[in-house]
């Protein structure tokens, strides 16, 4: 077979990596993958569907993504579930759960057909995993995918939850730390980013420069960014403070980029905290950017001196390995994905307060060479860790395993 993406990735990877995945794709040719999540734009889940069906289109197989839709109560719902998940107390009223399960329902009357039929489903976090109770006569094996960390959950909200999730054949965890007591197999896969999409891809120094330029930045300034949704567990407000700290010893500037995510209804009141906390102030610039601005962050995120990531709570991180890739040392909370990319003193540092990030910042831009060795292994960290064709190969091996018996047959062909 030939195709032109992945060649293109063969050129990153090498012919071996690409090889093997079209070996593990050839007895899955076919077969019906469906992948369901709950917002087209904005956050990770999307970001990674975007690229991963059409590369496993390309390998043969016959994947689809379905986004399932609610009312703004459903969003009200599933965002407790998130914040219930990692950690928070957060209590939901009846008539929200019922919302929730009544969406759930709606939405498998429109999917039910394609569900049923499939060979394979990926339900990715809280907000579709009961569509599985309502497609009593489904045929394939149904995974839930958890990209939230789990941690630590606020108890009711996981042994509600836990009652749809047990029914699934498999459920993956980006971390061990993640994993569950659940009764079936359970698989640690962190995400990936695509070093050939739009938010990762080369970019010209004059693109940089105009994207510097757009945003009224002083080209002669340190940047630290801070890409993400405006979300408490983001902790903007604590960037904020790190950076208030460390412009009493250096000039620097503070890019604070982000959007909404269609399924995220607390963004707003977040952003207008940050608003609060960044006035006055002309060096931090707070982005509100549409959710197709992947060249911009792209070249944000070359634009910067290092990157920020300063999360209390983080499933993954992608915009962690997105920085690293682009050769930027990320300096990091000390949680969750992001302790499995930012290696402390190798790709960046860990930290737990703003007065911490703040001492690592200056550190760093006080040592360029330091900076720039940091930034030169996190790029061959993510090269080996993190690039979506490890995280399509583990993909791979789990659909595989699942459907042992028919791909067995199919070999025997
Ligand atoms: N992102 C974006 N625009 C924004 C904010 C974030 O495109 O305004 C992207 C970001 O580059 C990353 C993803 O959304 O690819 C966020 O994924 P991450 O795992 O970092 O966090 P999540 O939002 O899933 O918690």
């Amino acid at each position: 077979m030939t195709s032109t993406m992945l060649d293109l990735y063969e050129k990153i990877v090498g012919e071996a990596v690409i090889g093997h995945l079209r070996q593990l794709a050839e007895p899955l040719a076919d077969m019906k993958v469906i992948h369901v999540n709950s917002t087209k734009n904005g956050g990770g889940v999307a970001e990674i569907l975007h690229q991963l069906i059409p590369l496993k289109r390309e390998l043969g197989i016959d994947a689809k993504w379905e986004v399932i839709t609610g009312d703004a109560e459903f969003y009200q719902c599933t965002k407790r579930f998130h914040n219930g998940l990692q950690g928070i107390p957060v209590g939901i009223s009846k008539t929200l759960l019922d919302n929730y399960e009544k969406t759930n329902e709606r939405n498998a009357e429109v999917l039910r057909e394609e569900l049923e039929d499939a060979d394979i489903v990926f339900i990715h976090d809280p907000q579709p995993a009961a569509l599985l109770q309502f497609c009593p006569d489904r045929i394939g094996r149904w995974i839930w995918r958890c990209h939230i960390d789990v941690s630590k959950p606020y108890r009711p909200i996981w042994k509600y939850l836990r009652k749809y999730v047990v029914n699934y054949d498999a459920s993956i965890f980006s971390l061990p730390a993640f994993a569950r007591h659940l009764p079936h197999t359970q698989c640690i896969i962190p995400p990936s980013i695509d070093p050939l999409s739009e938010k990762n891809i080369e970019l010209s120094r004059e693109e940089i420069d105009s994207v510097i330029h757009r945003f009224h930045l002083d080209p002669d300034k340190p940047i630290i960014l801070q890409v993400s949704r405006f979300d408490r567990f983001k902790d903007p407000l604590g960037v904020i403070h790190a950076y208030k700290l460390t412009k009493n010893f250096i000039p620097v500037q503070l890019v604070l980029a982000g959007g909404g995510a269609a399924d995220d209804p607390e963004g707003e009141i977040v952003l207008n905290e940050v608003k609060t906390a960044a006035a006055d102030d002309p060096d931090i610039h707070v982005l509100l950017l549409p959710p197709d601005a992947h060249r911009t962050i792209n070249a944000l995120q070359r634009a910067s001196d290092l990157i920020l990531q300063k999360s209390t709570k983080e499933g993954f991180g992608l915009t962690v390995a997105e920085a690293m890739w682009k050769g930027k040392p990320v300096i990091g909370g000390d949680t969750g994905g992001i302790r499995l990319q930012v290696v402390n003193y190798h790709t960046g540092f860990l930290i737990n307060t703003p007065e911490g990030a703040a001492l690592r910042i200056r550190y760093l831009l006080n040592n360029r060479p330091k900076l720039q060795e940091m930034g030169k292994k996190a790029k061959s960290f993510v090269l080996e860790n993190f690039l979506i064709t490890r995280h399509l190969r583990e993909y791979l091996t789990l659909m595989a395993a699942l459907t042992q018996e028919d791909v067995g047959e199919r070999l025997e062909l």
